[in-house]
C-alpha cells in the first residue's frame, strides 16, 4: 500500500488553466518528500487535491488505500493534515490552546481525548508554555508551530505543507526542519513543497518535479544534482554541488549534500598530495 497515489489527475480552475495534467505519482508510506518546480507548476493545486480541499476533474487519488471522493473527503483530511503556507489562514483563534483544540473538538472528541492530543500536538512542536497565549502575540515562527500542531493534534498519518519554511528566518528554519524529522521517526509521511533546493537535498529522501502542471520526474534526491531536470524545473543545483564543481576531478560526480561532500572531502584528504598544495 502506498502513502499517496495519484492516477492521471487532471484539474482545470474554472478560468480554463490547466493546472495539473494527467499526473500520476505514487508516494510510499514513510516517506520524506519534497515537491519542487517553478511558480504556477502546480505545487498547490496539487496538494490541495491530497487531502480532498479539490477534487481531479479527471483521474482519483487513494490515500492509504482509499480512494478521495466527495462523501470520503472528511474521513481522508483525519488521515492526512494540510498546513497552509501563511499561518495566518490557519490560526485564528483567542488561544494557542484553543486554536490547536479546534480540530479535535470538531471531531468530537471527549474533553479528556481534546486534552490528551493537544498537549501532545503542542509538546512536539515546542509550544506548550505559550498555550494561553493569543496567536496575535507569537512570532511569525512560532505561528507556523502552532499551525503545525493544529494538523498534528488530529493525529495524521500524512503531514502536508506548503512551502513550510517560507518567510522563516533561519533559525526558524532550522526549528521546523528538526520537527519534521522528528514527526518523520514517529512514522508520518511528510511531503512538502519548497523553493530550497539545500534543504530538500539534505532533508528528503524524494523528490518531486513539476513543471506546467506536469511530472518532469519523481525520484531520490540524486535527481538533483541532475543539471537537465534542474534547467528544466528553473532550479538550480545545491550549493554544496557548486562548489565541488570547481575542483578538478570532481566535476562529475558531485555531493547532493553535507554527509555526500564530507564522504568525498574524506576520500580526497587520503588523496591530498593530490589537491592541497
Ligand atoms: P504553484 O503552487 O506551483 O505556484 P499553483 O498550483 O498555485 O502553482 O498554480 C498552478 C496554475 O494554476 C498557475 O497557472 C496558476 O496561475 C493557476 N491558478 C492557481 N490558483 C488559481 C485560481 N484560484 N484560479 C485560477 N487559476 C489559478
Amino acid at each position: 500500500m502506498y502513502a499517496m497515489e495519484i492516477n492521471n489527475v487532471t484539474y482545470r480552475y474554472d478560468s480554463g488553466v490547466e493546472a495539473l495534467k494527467n499526473l500520476s505519482l505514487q508516494i510510499p508510506l514513510g516517506a520524506k518528500v519534497a515537491l519542487l518546480g517553478p511558480n504556477g507548476a502546480g505545487k498547490s493545486t496539487l496538494l490541495h487535491h491530497l487531502n480532498g480541499l479539490k477534487v481531479p476533474d479527471e483521474g482519483s487519488i487513494k490515500i492509504m488505500g482509499d480512494q478521495i471522493t466527495k462523501k470520503s473527503a472528511p474521513a481522508i483530511r483525519r488521515k492526512v493534515g494540510l498546513v497552509f503556507q501563511d499561518p495566518d489562514d490557519q490560526v485564528f483563534s483567542g488561544t494557542v490552546w484553543d486554536d490547536v483544540a479546534f480540530g479535535p473538538r470538531n471531531l468530537h472528541m471527549t474533553e479528556e481525548e481534546v486534552e490528551e492530543v493537544c498537549h501532545a500536538a503542542l509538546g512536539n512542536v515546542g509550544m506548550l508554555e505559550y498555550k494561553h497565549t493569543p496567536p496575535y502575540q507569537l512570532s511569525y515562527g512560532q505561528k507556523k508551530r502552532v499551525a503545525i500542531a493544529g494538523i498534528l493534534s488530529m493525529r495524521p498519518d500524512i503531514v502536508i505543507l506548503d512551502e513550510p519554511m517560507a518567510f522563516l528566518d533561519p533559525a526558524g528554519q532550522d526549528e521546523v526542519a528538526g520537527l519534521l524529522q522528528g514527526l518523520n521517526y514517529m512514522g508520518k509521511t511528510i511531503l512538502l513543497s519548497t523553493h530550497d533546493v539545500n534543504f530538500a537535498a539534505s532533508w528528503a529522501d524524494m523528490v518531486i518535479l513539476l513543471k506546467d502542471g506536469e511530472l518532469l520526474t519523481a525520484g531520490d534526491i540524486s535527481l538533483l544534482i541532475d543539471e537537465s531536470y534542474i534547467k528544466e524545473a528553473n532550479l538550480h543545483l545545491p550549493i554544496i554541488a557548486r562548489t565541488f564543481k570547481m575542483v578538478p576531478d570532481y566535476a562529475d560526480a558531485l555531493p547532493i549534500n553535507e554527509q555526500d561532500a564530507y564522504r568525498i572531502l574524506f576520500k580526497m584528504f587520503n588523496e591530498k598530495d593530490k589537491y592541497i598544495y
